[in-house]
């Protein structure tokens, strides 16, 4: 058997176990089931003008947001698919002796520096739009101190697992697809791990929450639900959002609920909860694990594709290259991961969609307070002046939450269901309040 050949049977293994994993461990019709006899109605919880704020400013940033999006695959894909990006890696890597390290290091990282450089004016169009409609509270240093750590963390983790793989490509030419694959798998499992340990700070100051009240009873929350908790931490998020939020991170004894402090500054007590209760279903469900296994089977996807792809194509009379082993390749590899992350986007869109309703309905059925999960609900996009009536295209590639509306039928369906529990009535302010 070829090399080639044996590298399709296993992609085609990969994926099969890929698709059987996406079909048994993901909760396939939560989202829909949900919401029950309750058809989703943004107007019940949220003003004319609610909806028509969170409509404007949608549309206000879908146009930095999709152009960037457009213009940093369409930039990837002009590098690497053609000889332009092999020649920028040449020219960077020469006065360093043009060996194949310094082409896939530094010529990988000017390729990403021409990318983000491009993007930059429109991320910061999009950041001036909440600024000005008070949804950032950043200074702009500290945007760009953040898009810096952001560009450096990714650009050397990029970098350091293709460089990795370009090595192994130069030991072994046709059989490095089998160490690649391994690799690629570890990496997700090892990144998954490591984030809340190494990323989160970079971002974020954590403090202890003080003793209390709703400390205590955060605790008890996960006593109850049966997820032992080391701590509980507040992030200092106000520095640079309005948004609320809360999450649980870390593993074993180092697991600790996080809750941002502009959820604790706004919201009462009984909201804070049901955020938490949400986040304590990812841990019960064992979300993270699920979401590694799909994301280190997706990872060995595509590199096996990766071998088929560049073993079929003829890469030296296309570009020039001799293989995957050149050093000059990271700029045809980066592309490709941009492209394979892109088409995948959906995929993982709607697999998170069907864990986060699965995550709502275990807080509903923890804390049994749908009046204030609904209420969370409202706040959350209100606060945030979120689109709760969001374009359909958009929202089925990019929307990683169920909407509103349909969060807040979920509350009424499980009350609805359960019984012994009043049914959250319409939330959104009368008409008269509402100042025209
Ligand atoms: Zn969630």
């Amino acid at each position: 058997m070829t090399p080639r050949a044996a590298a399709i049977v296993v992609l085609v293994l990969v994926v099969s176990a890929l698709v059987v994993a996406l079909g048994l461990l993901v909760p396939w019709g939560t989202a829909r089931d949900a919401t029950g006899s309750v058809t989703p109605d943004a107007s019940i919880d949220f003003t004319t003008a609610e909806i028509a704020l969170g409509d404007r400013l949608s549309r206000l940033l879908v146009v930095p947001g999709l152009t960037s999006l457009g213009l940093s695959l369409g930039l990837t894909m002009l590098l690497g698919f053609t000889p332009i990006g092999v020649k920028v890696v040449e020219a960077v890597a020469r006065p360093l002796g043009g060996g194949w390290f310094w082409q896939a290091t530094v010529g990988g990282l000017t390729l990403l520096l021409i990318v983000r450089l491009a993007t930059l004016p429109f991320g910061a169009w999009a950041e001036s739009v909440r600024r000005t409609n008070g949804l950032s509270t950043r200074s702009w240093p500290s945007w760009g101190v953040d898009v810096l750590k952001g560009f450096g963390l990714s650009a050397a983790l990029t970098l350091v697992a293709l460089t990795v793989l370009i090595a192994v490509a130069r030991r072994w030419p046709d059989w490095w697809w089998v160490a690649g694959a391994l690799g690629a798998a570890a990496l997700v499992v090892v990144a998954s791990f490591a984030y809340p340990l190494v990323v989160e700070p970079v971002f974020n100051k954590f403090t202890p929450m003080a003793d209390g009240e709703l400390r205590s009873s955060l605790l008890a929350l996960a006593e109850q639900d049966g997820v032992a908790v080391d701590d509980v931490l507040v992030a200092d998020a106000s520095r640079r959002t309005s948004t609320l939020n809360a999450y649980v991170s870390g593993f074993g004894n180092t697991r600790r609920i996080v809750v941002y402090d502009t959820l604790l500054k706004q919201a009462p007590d009984a909201e804070v909860e049901a955020v938490v209760a949400h986040e304590l279903g990812h841990v019960s469900d064992r979300d993270v694990v699920v979401g590694t296994a799909l994301g280190a089977l997706g990872a060995m996807a595509l590199v096996l594709l990766l071998y088929v792809v560049t073993a079929t194509l003829p890469l030296d009379r296309w570009l020039g290259l001799s293989g995957v082993g050149d050093g000059r390749s990271i700029a045809f590899l980066l592309a490709f991961i941009a492209v394979a992350s892109f088409l995948s986007t959906p995929v993982q869109s709607a697999v998170s969609r069907e864990i986060e309703a699965r995550a709502d309905v275990h807080a509903l059925d923890l804390t049994e307070d749908p009046q204030a999960f609904a209420e969370m609900q409202r706040r959350l996009a209100t606060v945030s002046k979120s689109d709760v009536t969001p374009n359909r295209v958009l929202y089925q590639w990019f929307g990683t939450h169920p909407t509103a509306a349909a969060r807040l039928a979920t509350a009424r369906a499980w009350a609805l269901v359960h019984g012994g529990v009043d049914v959250p009535g319409p939330l959104a302010p009368a008409a008269a309040d509402e100042g025209g």
